[in-house]
């Protein structure tokens, strides 16, 4: 029997990159899965690329809205029967010094982040209390453990988002739902992509593995977290950085 078998999972920001990633593993080991992301054709190619509708369903759904995000996990039930595991990793980033960043870039990125996995989390949470059981993921960023020059916005967003995980571990452990967190370090992705090279090599001579992982490696881990592999887990933290500020 596969870790995952005979549950659904919803993946924010799905489409491509980490989300992604998540979502072929979690097919991988029987799960179904439900992408929510800003671009539904982008979205509704990724499904046709994990194995068409049998396994995957595309829904358009901007996290930083409570309706859609709740539009999101009931199509969840809705289409596969249920929601068992939640993974709040939809980002973007908006980096620049204090000095030059804007206050909407500032409010863009803690919106995504911070209020669009509360959304997630709360929405998912109130399924899964019914359902008496459920797993939740949510993806911070080492970012928010060290703080990074130019990241205000994104490291106070992904430090937020560890609190969040903690406390709201806290309020649903006992209906037997479990929240933790992944904070990856350095991943190749179209967000990093964008990277200028000179900021991709300070980042790198800082990883004691000497190189950068792919989405898969971030996958596996949470696939760790969404399955009873992890049953005794809950408000954890886990890296996945190479060793990068350990
Ligand atoms: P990515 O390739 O840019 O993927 C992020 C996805 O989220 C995109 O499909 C994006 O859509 C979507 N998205 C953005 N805003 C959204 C919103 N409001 N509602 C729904 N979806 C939205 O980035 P990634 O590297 O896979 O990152 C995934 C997560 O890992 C993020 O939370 C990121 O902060 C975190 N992370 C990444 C790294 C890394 O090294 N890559 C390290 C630490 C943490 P559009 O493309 O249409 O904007």
């Amino acid at each position: 029997m596969a870790l995952l078998d005979g549950r659904t999972a919803v993946i924010t920001g799905g489409a491509q990159g980490i989300g992604y990633a998540i979502a072929e593993r979690f097919i991988a080991e029987g799960a179904r899965v439900v992408l929510g992301d800003l671009d539904l054709e982008a979205t509704e190619a990724a499904v046709a690329r994990l194995g068409g509708t049998a396994v995957a369903h595309a829904v358009r759904a901007d996290v930083t809205s409570a309706a859609e995000v709740q539009a999101l996990v009931v199509s969840a039930v809705d289409t596969f029967g249920g929601l068992d595991i939640m993974v709040n990793n939809a980002g973007i980033t908006r980096d620049a010094t204090m000095r030059k960043m804007t206050e909407e870039q500032f409010d863009q990125v803690i919106d995504v982040h911070l209020k669009g996995c509360w959304n997630g989390t709360r929405l998912a949470a109130n399924i899964m209390r019914e359902a008496k059981g459920g797993a939740i993921i949510n993806i911070s960023s080492i970012s928010g453990k060290v703080g990074l020059i130019g990241q205000t916005n994104y490291s106070a967003a992904k430090a937020g988002i560890v609190g969040l995980t903690k406390a709201a571990a806290k309020e649903v452990a006992h209906l037997g739902v479990r929240i933790n967190a992944i904070q990856p370090g350095l991943i190749r992705s179209a967000m990093t992509e964008a990277m200028p090279q000179r900021i991709w090599d300070q980042k790198l001579a800082e990883i004691p593995m000497a190189r950068a992982a792919e989405p898969s490696e971030v996958a596996s881990v949470a696939a760790f977290l969404a399955s009873d592999m992890s049953s005794y887990m809950t408000g954890c933290v886990l890296e996945v950085t190479g060793g990068r500020h350990i």
